[in-house]
C-alpha cells in the first residue's frame, strides 16, 4: 500500500470535484486517510443552476465555488488544478498534463460527462452545448449580441430579420433553456429596446423523438409540451436536425435560418473511463459494482455520470447530482470501512425524483410514480435544488438573485463579456 510518507496513511485520489468527487473528498473530511482531489477547473460548478447564468439571472460567481475553498477545512485534503491525461491501474498512478504523476492506493474516478455531437464535433462552433461556466456565459453572450445586434441593425437601417433562438434537444436541458429565453424575451427585456420587440421572437425546439422529456411519463411530457407552448416556444418533436451551419440548421431536409442555435441532447461519459474498463456503454459509462468498484479492481471506484449501475433494488441509477453526490459518499463511506476492516455496504440510491423547469413559474417532476405540473413542480424544483446547493453563502445569493429577478424585470447578470463583435 502507497501510505502517505507522513502518517502512514493510505492514498487516495480523486479525479474531478463535480458532484461526486467533491462529496466523496467532503466523505473522507478529517479522516485516516491521505486525499488529493485533482480538477481541471479550480472550482465546483452546480450545473443544474448553468442555464439560469446562460439567461442572465445569476452569475457565475453564484454558482461556482472555488473547490479550495469548500475543503478548506479537511486538513488531510490536498486540491491540485491538473487535467489527468491517464489512469494506470497497474502501476497505481494517475497522469496529469504536462507530466506529474500521482500515486494512489484507491482512486476514485468522477470526471462527468460532455455532450455528444453524434460525431459531428464541427457543430459545437456554431451550437454549444451547456455545461461549463465559460459555456454559460459564451451562450449569454450569443443570446445578449443577438438582441444588441437586432437593435443597431434596426436603428442603421429601419428594418431587421427575425430573431430565432433554436434548441436542438427537449431534454430537461433544452426545455430548461427554452423556457428561460422566452421569459428574458417576454419578459425581462421587453421594454428594454426602442426599435425591436423582444416578445417577437421565435424560440423554438428541435427533438428527434416523438415527444419532449422522454424519461418522463407520458402525462407530464404533454404537460411540458402545453407550458413550454403558452410561454410562446415552439415545440417541433419527431424533428431530427441534421446539420449545423452558422445561421441555420437542417431539419430532416429542411435547412431554417437561426440567429441563435444551442445544443442540448447526447451525452458523451468523459473518455477516462474508456482506461478502466473494455465493457463501456455507447456513452462510454462504466459498469460498476454494487459497492461502485470496477469488475477487475476493487480499490478503483467510478461514479457519477460516468457509472453505468442500479442500485441495490434494481433500478437503473440516473445522471443526476443527487445521484452522483450521494455516490460520492458512499464511496467515501466504503473506503473508511476497508480502512477499519469493516464489510462495504452496497449502494442504494435515494430518487429524490426528476424535475425540470419551465420558465419562472413552470415545471414538471416526477417523483417515484407521482408527477406533478406548474407552480407545484416549480416550488418542488426550488426546495430540492436549494437543498443540493451547498449551503451558507451561496444558498443566500441565490435565493436573493431568484427573489430579485422574481419580483421584477431586473436580470442584474445582463452583461455581455468576452468579444462582443465576433462570435
Ligand atoms: C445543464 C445541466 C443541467 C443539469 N440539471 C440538473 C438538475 O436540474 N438536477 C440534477 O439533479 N442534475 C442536473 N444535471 C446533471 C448533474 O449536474 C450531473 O449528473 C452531475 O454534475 C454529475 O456529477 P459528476 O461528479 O459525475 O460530474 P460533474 O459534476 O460534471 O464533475 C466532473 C468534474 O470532473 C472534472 N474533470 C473532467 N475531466 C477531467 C480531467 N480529465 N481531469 C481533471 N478534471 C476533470 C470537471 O472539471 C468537473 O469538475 C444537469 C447537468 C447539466 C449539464
Amino acid at each position: 500500500m502507497k501510505t502517505d510518507n507522513l502518517n502512514g496513511r493510505p492514498k487516495v485520489v480523486i479525479v474531478g470535484g463535480g458532484f461526486g468527487g467533491l462529496y466523496a473528498a467532503k466523505g473522507l473530511a478529517n479522516k485516516g486517510v491521505s486525499v488529493t482531489l485533482v480538477d481541471r477547473k479550480n472550482h465546483h460548478t452546480f450545473q443544474p443552476l448553468l442555464y439560469q447564468v446562460a439567461t442572465s439571472v445569476l452569475s457565475p460567481g453564484e454558482i461556482a465555488t472555488p473547490l479550495r475553498h469548500v475543503l478548506f477545512k479537511a486538513k488531510n485534503v490536498e486540491v491540485i488544478l491538473g487535467e489527468v491525461t491517464s489512469l494506470d491501474t497497474k502501476t497505481r498512478k494517475v497522469l496529469l498534463d504536462g507530466g506529474g504523476e500521482l500515486e494512489f492506493d484507491y482512486l476514485v474516478v468522477a470526471a462527468g460527462a460532455r455532450h455528444s455531437y453524434f460525431g459531428h464535433d464541427e457543430w459545437e462552433r456554431d451550437a454549444p452545448g451547456l455545461k461549463t461556466v465559460e459555456d454559460a456565459t459564451e451562450i449569454r453572450r450569443r443570446i445578449l449580441q443577438a438582441f444588441e445586434a437586432a437593435e443597431r441593425e434596426a436603428h442603421l437601417t429601419g428594418a431587421y430579420p427575425p430573431l430565432h433562438f433554436a434548441i436542438i434537444g427537449g431534454g430537461p436541458t433544452g426545455v430548461e433553456l427554452a423556457g428561460a429565453i422566452a421569459d428574458i424575451a417576454r419578459r425581462a427585456m421587453s421594454q428594454d429596446f426602442r426599435l425591436i420587440d423582444p416578445t417577437r421572437a421565435r424560440i423554438s425546439i428541435f427533438e428527434g423523438s416523438p415527444r419532449v422529456l422522454g424519461m418522463y411519463t407520458e402525462r407530464l411530457s404533454d404537460s411540458a409540451k402545453r407550458q413550454l407552448e403558452e410561454l410562446g416556444v415552439e415545440v417541433n418533436t419527431a424533428s431530427r436536425v441534421t446539420a449545423v451551419e452558422q445561421g441555420r440548421i437542417k431539419v430532416g431536409e429542411e435547412w431554417i435560418p437561426t440567429t441563435v442555435t444551442l445544443w442540448a441532447t447526447g451525452v458523451a461519459a468523459s473518455p477516462l473511463g474508456r482506461m478502466l474498463s473494455a465493457e463501456t456503454d455507447r456513452a462510454g459509462r462504466v459498469p460498476v459494482q454494487p459497492d461502485l468498484s470496477i469488475r477487475d479492481d476493487k480499490n478503483v471506484f467510478v461514479i457519477g455520470d460516468m457509472a453505468l449501475l442500479t442500485d441495490a433494488s434494481g433500478k437503473p441509477v440516473p445522471g443526476l447530482a443527487a445521484a452522483a453526490q450521494q455516490e460520492g459518499r458512499a464511496t467515501a463511506a466504503n473506503i473508511l470501512r476497508d480502512v477499519r476492516g469493516a464489510a462495504r455496504v452496497p449502494f442504494s440510491y435515494w430518487d429524490k425524483g426528476s424535475m425540470a423547469t419551465i420558465g419562472r413559474n413552470r415545471a414538471v417532476a416526477q417523483v417515484g410514480r407521482l408527477g406533478f405540473s406548474g407552480y407545484v413542480a416549480r416550488m418542488m424544483w426550488a426546495f430540492v435544488h436549494v437543498a443540493l446547493l451547498g449551503g451558507g453563502r451561496s444558498r443566500l445569493m441565490v435565493l436573493r438573485e431568484w427573489l430579485w429577478a422574481r419580483y421584477t424585470r431586473e436580470r442584474s447578470a445582463r452583461l455581455i463579456t468576452g468579444n462582443t463583435y465576433g462570435r
